[in-house]
């Protein structure tokens, strides 16, 4: 019975792995021999760290130099939100059997460590409690591990980058500049895996860090709290991120003010996805939880670009489910249709104003707006109670027009606007947003 159980879960794995594959996001400079590996989301119940490496591939700019981010190590743990599916990933790293599920990505990420630019690699956690050198209380201790920077060694002879300990003490004397509270403080904690004497240190030698350090690879880990709210980790992360890269000589720039709310903004709402080559484009800015009717391609496959590297679209029940990290997005009931593209988009009149917009764009209205007619095309404008219209495309249409239930966010600003053949009914040729404005 329990060998039967153990193949229903490793086929179960095998089937999983395909669509999990992690992505290797390549930064900066592509001939640079001086480049920074930051891994995320070794285990999945750890946001801090998937979401901060994730925020560091798409709102940063690498002016010079080049860092390499994997956001997504263990993508399938990130999405089923939890630990170790398979076992623990970063105590895979010393001996592994060719048959552990986890073996094909613990191989891929150890030929990117051995990559002769890679100079630093980062591995980034979120931990228990607060990390104190001496025993405060039963969060404040040694034995905890949030709030600090990890290394195995204080020095590494004869490498780049190899004096680990004065890295990781400039480190955290940057992130203590910024702390929100005292209580943040970071402090470095040598796991002296070396040694190799006590439970610790021996398990500790199976981990991402310690096999860079057997190539040579100056390492890291980064571990903030998880007393802390996912963005005030991602916070002190991203400080991290910063001073290592300043260490290592490289420049960037960032989309938005390092600022905790500023950063929670970002995660929460500056997130979108595509449908279909951009025939649908959706915010997913509080989304609602269900969306019906959902115009997905008849017979093929339904292909998605999403705007962060830990969002993927999974299909459970018939339907299509929108993850983002450990979130569950939304839910998108399909409707079947085909598909065509004799036109790229549609002539619409707002506020007085005419424009052309293409498919897969948002408009914003301050009053009203109105499609303009084509014989071509037939507009469904979802939500707009008017019945007596079959093609709504002519009509000045506001805000108070709509039954708010059927907007796609929870503030009912933002309704679809569908766009059919106007011959053959069931052909859809894309979607455009109205979004009410003030
Ligand atoms: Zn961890």
């Amino acid at each position: 019975m329990l060998r039967l159980f153990s193949i229903i879960i490793f086929l179960k794995a095998f089937v999983f792995a395909d669509g999990f594959e992690f992505t290797l996001i390549k930064k900066g400079s592509s001939d640079d021999n001086n480049t920074l590996l930051v891994v995320g989301g070794i285990q999945g119940d750890e946001p801090g760290g998937f979401m901060a490496a994730s925020l560091l591939s798409t709102h940063y700019k690498i002016k010079k130099g080049s860092v390499w981010i994997v956001p997504n190590f263990n993508f399938y743990s990130i999405i089923k939100s939890k630990r170790a599916p398979f076992g623990d990933m970063n105590r895979k790293f010393a001996n592994l059997s060719p048959n552990d599920p986890d073996f094909h990505s613990i191989d891929r990420m150890k030929r990117i460590i051995k990559e002769p630019n890679v100079k630093m690699v980062i591995n980034l956690h979120d931990g228990s409690g607060f990390y104190r050198k001496r025993y405060i209380d039963k969060w404040h201790n040694p034995r905890r591990w949030g709030q600090a920077t990890i290394i195995d060694q204080a020095v590494m002879e004869g490498i780049e980058y190899g004096n680990l300990e004065e890295i990781a003490n400039k480190v955290d004397s940057h992130i203590n500049k910024y702390l929100i509270k005292k209580e943040h403080k970071f402090h470095t904690k040598n796991t002296k895996t070396h040694l190799r004497k006590t439970f610790e240190e021996k398990e500790m030698s199976k981990t991402l860090t310690y096999y860079a350090i057997g190539q040579k690879k100056a390492a890291f880990g980064n571990e903030s709290s998880k007393s802390l709210p996912v963005h005030q980790r991602v916070y002190y992360k991203l400080l991290a991120l910063e001073k290592f890269m300043d260490i290592m000589g490289i420049e960037f720039e960032r989309r938005f003010d390092l600022t905790p709310k500023d950063l929670k903004n970002v995660i929460d709402n500056d997130i979108y996805i595509s449908f279909n080559d951009k025939k649908i484009f959706i915010p997913l800015s509080r989304i609602r939880p269900k969306i019906s009717y959902f115009p997905v391609p008849k017979g093929a496959k339904i292909s998605f670009k999403p705007s962060s590297p830990v969002m993927t679209v999974l299909k459970q029940n018939g339907k299509y489910v929108v993850y983002y990290g450990n979130r569950r997005l939304t839910t998108l009931v399909p409707e079947y249709l085909e598909y065509d593209k004799f036109v790229e988009g549609v002539k619409i009149e707002a506020d007085k104003e005419l424009k052309n917009v293409k498919f897969g764009s948002i408009v914003e209205v301050k009053d009203y707006f109105n499609v303009k007619p084509d014989k071509k095309i037939r507009v469904n404008v979802i939500g707009y109670v008017n019945k007596k219209h079959k093609n709504e495309s002519g009509l000045d249409i506001g805000k108070k027009d709509f039954l708010k239930r059927f907007s796609i966010d929870k503030d009912a600003r933002r309704y679809r606007v569908e766009v059919y053949d106007a011959k053959q009914r069931d052909k859809f040729l894309g979607m455009i947003l109205v979004e009410f404005v003030k």
